[in-house]
């Protein structure tokens, strides 16, 4: 069965008129983990045809507005479609402090369903969940307020070899994400700015995609990804090419585009 992310925005701080805030959806053998929710994350599920309900886990990378200003329309739609079954949200410390605000609001003070936070609080490479399918771990991102990137890494199966999927959004370079995701099948990596911009990228605590296929590289990932592209560029085919002059298998995340892991089989020796 394909191990899948599926890309529902790429724009970062403002929108664009193709481009809906940073979110993705990763399928590990049919189980759905939400990675970031921007503002329209649910019109986005909705196009694309995934079911509100899948969604059991979120992992929020930061406390940022792109990143998590889908989570009171996600969540208030599940409560409209009944929802009772546990949502569970991963994110640095504030998140439930900052929904708490939303619910404050409502005619019905708890939703219908319960919803658990985990804080993501450490340093170094620490795993934060285990699954049925995978075993799911945080590492400290170098952003201008406490961000964690993702490893999520499949549980092995008979015969195959397990596969793994990165994230890594708000971050400049941090020398040690190439060790923490090393061998890492697909890695997400933000690309705010070109390396024309590289002084813009450094002040705000951004990447470029020159940087984002350097960590690529270190890493030895297989593919890279790139997202999370500033509204003040008109053409996004531009960060592809400054990629892949570096990291030749690089792919822009935009909205809509399934990027899948095959099944590898261990060959007998
Ligand atoms: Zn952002
Ligand atoms: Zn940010």
């Amino acid at each position: 069965m394909p191990l899948t992310l599926t890309s529902l925005g790429c724009a970062s701080a403002l929108p664009t008129r193709e481009n809906y805030f940073t979110a993705h959806v990763l399928n590990v053998r049919g189980r759905s983990f939400l990675l970031d929710c921007g503002e329209g994350t649910q019109l986005r599920l909705r196009q694309l045809d995934i079911s509100l309900g899948s969604i059991e886990h979120i992992f929020i990378t930061h406390l940022h507005g792109d990143h998590v200003f889908g989570l009171p329309g996600l969540l208030s739609s599940m409560q409209l479609l009944d929802r009772t079954t546990p949502v569970y949200i991963y994110a640095p410390g504030g998140m439930e402090k900052m929904l708490a605000f939303y619910f404050d609001f409502q005619s019905e003070r708890e939703p219908s369903f319960p919803i658990i936070f985990r804080e993501v609080h450490g340093e170094g490479l620490f795993q934060i969940m285990e699954g049925e399918t995978a075993r799911i771990y945080a590492f400290p991102l170098n952003h201008n307020i406490p961000a964690y990137g993702y490893l999520f890494r499949e549980k092995s199966i008979r015969k195959s070899v397990p596969r793994s999927v990165a994230y890594c959004t708000d971050t400049a370079p941090h020398p040690d994400i190439p060790g923490w995701i090393k061998g890492v099948d697909l890695l997400f990596h933000e690309a705010t700015f070109l390396e024309q911009d590289a002084v813009a990228a450094a002040k705000y605590l951004h990447s470029t995609a020159r940087q984002a296929a350097q960590t690529a590289l270190s890493a030895g990932a297989g593919q890279l990804l790139l997202g999370h592209f500033s509204s003040r560029y008109k053409e996004t085919p531009a960060f592809l090419a400054e990629a892949r002059e570096i990291f030749p298998n690089t792919e822009l995340s935009t909205e809509g585009r399934i990027f899948s892991i095959p099944r590898r089989f261990i060959t007998a020796t």
